[in-house]
Parts: C-alpha cells; structure tokens; sequence
C-alpha cells in the first residue's frame, strides 16, 4: 500500500499558524540530520519533497503534505538537537511543541527517526514521554540502517526495544533505509492504519 499522491500544502513557522485540527495527521520528527528528509521522500517517492536544513540557528518551518487526500497530512517538524539554537528560542519552541503532541486532535500518530547508530537520545525520549501524555501512538524508524550489517541492524532493533521498555514506553520500531528504499511498506502500513484510508 504505497503512497500514491502526495501534495505541499504549507509551510508554517510556528503551530498557531498550521491548518485547522480537521482530519488526520501523522508527525515526522528527529534529531537534525537523522535522515528525516530521505525518509520522507523515500516514502513518498518523490525527489525533493522534504528537504533538510543544514543551516543552525536558521528558523526552520513546520511544511505540511496532503497525503492521497486533503484531509489526510504528513507533518515534517523542524529537526531538533542543534545546540547553536538560542536556549531561549528552543525554550519556547518546546512549549509548543508539547503542546502540539498533547493536544493536537487530528494527530494520529507521531513517527520519531533516529540514525541506528546512535541510540534513543535525551530529546528524543523527551518527544517520546509527551507523545505517550497524549496518549499518541509512536512509530520509530532506525534510519540508516544500511550504514550495519543485518546482525548488527538486528541487534541495535533489540537494544532499542529494551531501551524503550526500561524508560516504560511502548512504541513499535522498525529498520529503515532510504538509500536502499527498505522498510517502506512496512512504514506505509503503519501510516494507513493511522489515517484509516
Ligand atoms: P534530516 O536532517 O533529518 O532531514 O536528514 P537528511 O535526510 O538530510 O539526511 C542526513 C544525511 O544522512 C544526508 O547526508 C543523507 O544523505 C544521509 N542519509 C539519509 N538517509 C540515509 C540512508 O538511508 N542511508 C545512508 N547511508 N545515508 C542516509
């Protein structure tokens, strides 16, 4: 179950500014340089739909896709973990970005990317903990996957699970590549369950 149609809607620079809590929307986020770019265009077989910022510091936009229906969104979240952001912006980014995973009503679920080489770190579990106080589904890709061997892959899939079960969150988690294009199907079922088309 592919995605087949997919469409820019907007880009905001904070969530006052996002569409009306209508209809069902899944939310990208991970550390800058997780991969979340690749990902997205991977999933959504498109060249160039999401493109990553390497610019610290620079504001970066929340961008809004329709996913095979207008009411149905991908939500990419301004990658996070670049300490040259001022603390007092990052402050108030926060503020909103808890806010959001708390209280979003057409959030259905939140897909969280971390490189496989690196585990879970502190913001990433921090995402994680607002996610479960909103009682928000959580999906996570362990990108970059090609970047080890399957063994290795395999175990760094095991790690993280008990890294998860230990910090008392349940969440499904999944090996991904968008350099070999591995682990789409399984991230699109996911994704169509959310959104139930
Ligand atoms: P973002 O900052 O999270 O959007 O990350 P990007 O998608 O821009 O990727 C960051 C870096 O990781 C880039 O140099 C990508 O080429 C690389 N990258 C992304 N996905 C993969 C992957 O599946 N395999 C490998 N080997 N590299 C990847």
């Amino acid at each position: 179950q592919r995605i087949q149609q997919t469409e820019f809607m907007l880009s905001a620079p904070t969530f006052r500014l996002c569409p009306a809590d209508e209809g069902l929307e899944v939310a990208f986020a991970g550390r800058s340089n997780a991969g979340k770019s690749s990902a997205i265009n991977a999933l959504t077989n498109q060249r160039q739909l999401a493109r990553s910022s390497k610019t610290p510091g620079r504001t970066q936009m929340i961008n809004f896709f329709s996913i095979e229906t207008p009411e149905t969104r991908l939500v990419d979240l301004p990658g996070y973990g670049y300490a040259a952001v001022p603390l007092e912006m990052k402050k108030e980014w926060q503020v909103e970005l808890e806010e959001y995973l708390v209280s979003r009503g057409s959030l259905a679920g939140l897909v969280l990317l971390t490189d496989i080489r690196h585990p879970l770190k502190f913001f990433d579990e921090q995402m994680l903990h607002w996610a479960q106080d909103g009682e928000l589904p959580v999906h996570i890709l362990l990108t970059k996957a090609d970047k080890l061997k399957y063994g290795a892959a395999k175990n760094a899939l095991l790690n993280t699970r008990k890294q998860l079960k230990k910090l008392g969150l349940s969440c499904s988690i999944q090996l991904f590549s968008a350099l070999r294009k591995e682990g789409i199907d399984e991230l699109a079922g996911v994704m169509g369950r959310w959104y139930e088309y």
